[in-house]
C-alpha cells in the first residue's frame, strides 16, 4: 500500500507515516529528508530549536535542534514538557456529552446474587493467602481438572489465584491496604460466582481475617495447610471443598441481562503510534456504546494518562471524582519520585520503535479508549466501584499489574489494544485483543481478535469499527473465546504492592 500521512489535528506540527518509507519519497506533498519507520513522525514544516512539536492538538515536547521540513522527527529530537501540575485540577460543571446508542441492550451473562455485576464466565476460584501454599494448589488444580471438572458440564473452569503476596511483608505498612484489598476484592469477582475457596499455610502475615468477613470464614470456605497430617490429608480436604463448590456452580446458567450487570475493563500494551489512532479509538467508541447502554467501563494506567490528566479532570461529573483522581495521581507521583523516576520511566524500547516518542505522545493515545463519555468515580488500585458508567482506576501500566488491579475492581471482560503484540491473557475472565495495524494482524491472525487497522487504511471509520468491536464484547460476555481464552494463554497474577518487603 502506498504510504499516507496521519496528521490529528489542524494546529499538529508532525504526522505520521502508515508505511515505512525512504528518504526522497514525496508523500502528501512533502519530501522526507530521511528514512522514516511505519508509525513515525515526519515534521510538516521547517522548526526552530525549541519549538512546540505538536500532535493530537498538543504539545509533545520541544525540539532540541533546528529541523527542516520532511525529517524524522523521533525520541532524539524531543525534549520532555513538564507534566501538569494536579494542584491546578478544580472540578467544573463540563456541557453535557451525547453518546452514541447501542443497538444491544442485553448480553447472556451468569447473575450474581447481592453483587452490582453479573459474570460472563462460570468458574471455581481457589484463592491463597501466601506463596507457600501455591505448590499444592497447583498440584490441586491437575487433580480437579482431571478428575472433577468433567462431572461439572456447566463449570467453565478452576482457577488459582496464586500470588506473591503473604507473608514476608510489612503487613500493617499503610500501602499494605493495596495488595491485601486487591486479593480480598478478586475472591468475589462475578466470575467466581459468590463460591468461596481459601487456602492458607497457617502461620503467614496475610491471615484468612484479613480476606473473609466472620460470616465467610467457615470451614466450608477455608481450609489451612498446617492443620493437616500431610500431604495425602489436606489434598483429601481439599478436593472435597472443591467438589462442594462445583456443585453448586454447575446449576449456574445465563440469563439475558441489561448492560448495567456488565463490566469491562479497558487496557492497552505494547503500543505504537497507531494505537491512538486507531485500536484505541475504536475501544473509546465501544466504550461510549456500553456507558450509553448502562454499562461499566473502566480504564486505567496512571503513567500513561499523567500528561492529561488536565483532559480526565475536565471530564469528572464531580468534585469528589476529581479531589480522588488527585489524590491517587498525586500519591503515584510519590510513589515514583521514590524510584528516583518520573513518568518518563513509562515508554518502553518497543513504544519508542513503534513511533512513541515519550509519554505524553504515548498518554495522548492511551486516554483515547475511554471515549468521551463523564468519568462518574474514580477508584484506587483494586478498589470496587460505588458507581455505574465510566470509572478511572488508577492502578499501574504494567500490563500483568493492571490485569489483576481491575479484576480485583469487577471486570468480568478486559479488551487489550497493542500495537507491537503481546500474546496477554487472563485465567479469571477472557481478554479481547485488538491491533492497531493490518500488519499486526497478518503476523499474529490466530493470536488477535479484532484488527483496527482498517481504520489507518481507511477502509472504516473509527464509528464502525467501535460498532463491531462493540458487539464482539458482547458476544464474548455471552460465552464466545477470543482466541487467548481458546488458547488457554494466561499470565500470572502480579498484585500491585507498594508496601515494604521485609
Ligand atoms: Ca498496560
Amino acid at each position: 500500500m502506498k504510504a499516507r500521512l496521519i496528521k490529528l489535528e489542524e494546529i499538529d506540527t508532525v504526522a505520521i507515516v502508515t508505511e515505512a518509507a525512504q528518504s526522497g519519497d514525496v508523500i502528501d506533498g512533502i519530501t522526507l529528508l530521511s528514512d522514516v519507520p511505519q508509525g513515525h513522525k515526519v515534521a510538516l514544516k521547517a522548526m526552530k530549536q525549541g519549538d512546540e512539536v505538536i500532535r493530537y492538538g498538543v504539545v509533545l515536547g520541544y525540539v532540541n535542534r533546528n529541523v527542516e521540513r520532511g525529517e524524522w522527527i523521533n525520541e532524539h529530537t524531543l525534549i520532555l514538557p513538564t507534566q501538569p501540575p494536579l494542584s491546578e485540577l478544580k472540578f467544573v460543571k463540563s456541557p453535557s456529552v451525547v453518546l452514541p446508542t447501542p443497538k444491544r441492550t442485553t448480553f447472556e451473562g451468569y447473575e450474581v446474587a447481592g453483587h452490582r455485576y453479573a459474570g460472563t464466565r462460570n468458574l471455581l476460584a481457589i484463592t491463597t493467602t501466601v506463596q507457600c501454599v501455591s505448590g499444592v494448589v497447583d498440584q490441586l488444580m491437575v487433580r480437579i481438572k482431571g478428575e472433577l471438572l468433567p462431572k461439572y458440564p456447566h463449570v467453565d473452569g478452576v482457577v488459582a489465584i496464586n500470588h506473591a503476596y503473604g507473608c514476608g511483608v510489612a503487613i500493617d505498612a499503610p500501602d499494605a491496604v493495596v495488595p491485601i484489598r486487591s486479593i480480598r476484592n478478586t475472591i468475589k469477582n462475578p466470575n467466581f460466582g459468590g463460591q468461596i475457596m481459601v487456602v492458607g499455610l497457617g502461620c503467614e502475615k496475610l491471615t484468612v481475617e484479613r480476606l473473609l468477613s466472620e460470616a465467610e470464614n467457615t470451614k466450608e470456605n477455608v481450609i489451612i495447610l498446617q492443620d493437616y497430617e500431610g500431604y495425602g490429608a489436606m489434598m483429601d480436604a481439599l478436593m472435597q471443598m472443591a467438589e462442594a463448590k462445583l456443585k453448586v456452580l454447575n446449576e449456574r446458567r445465563r440469563t439475558t441481562l441489561p448492560l448495567s450487570k456488565l463490566c469491562v475493563g479497558m487496557q492497552c500494551g505494547g503500543s505504537d503510534a497507531f494505537s491512538g489512532v486507531s485500536a484505541n479509538p475504536a475501544a473509546g467508541w465501544a466504550s461510549d456504546l456500553l456507558v450509553s447502554g448502562g454499562a461499566t467501563v473502566m480504564f486505567s494506567e496512571v503513567t500513561e494518562v499523567r500528561d492529561g490528566v488536565h483532559l480526565l479532570a475536565e471530564r469528572c461529573v464531580d468534585e469528589r471524582a476529581v479531589e480522588k483522581l488527585k489524590a491517587e495521581i498525586g500519591w503515584y507521583d510519590e510513589y515514583l519520585a521514590k524510584g528516583s523516576v518520573d513518568r518518563s520511566a513509562n515508554p518502553t524500547p518497543g513504544n519508542k520503535a513503534g513511533g512513541l516518542s515519550n509519554i505524553v505522545e504515548k498518554a495522548m493515545g492511551s486516554i483515547a479508549k475511554s471515549g468521551k463519555a463523564p468519568i462518574v468515580e474514580v477508584i484506587g488500585p483494586g478498589e470496587l466501584p460505588t458507581k455505574r458508567g465510566l470509572i478511572f482506576a488508577a492502578t499501574p501500566a504494567s500490563d500483568i499489574v493492571c490485569g489483576p488491579s481491575q479484576l480485583a475492581s469487577g471486570i468480568t471482560l478486559q479488551v487489550f489494544m497493542t500495537g507491537r503484540g503481546t500474546p496477554y491473557g487472563l485465567a479469571e475472565a477472557p481478554v479481547i485483543k485488538v491491533s492497531t495495524r493490518n500488519a499486526m494482524k497478518e503476523m499474529w491472525t490466530d493470536l488477535i481478535d479484532f484488527n483496527a487497522g482498517s481504520i489507518i487504511t481507511g477502509v472504516q471509520s473509527v464509528q464502525e469499527a467501535g460498532e463491531e468491536l462493540f458487539d464482539l464484547i458482547i458476544d464474548v460476555a455471552s460465552g464466545k473465546k477470543p482466541a487467548a481464552e481458546a488458547l488457554g494463554l494466561n499470565n500470572f497474577l502480579c498484585y500491585f504492592n507498594p508496601a515494604p518487603i521485609t
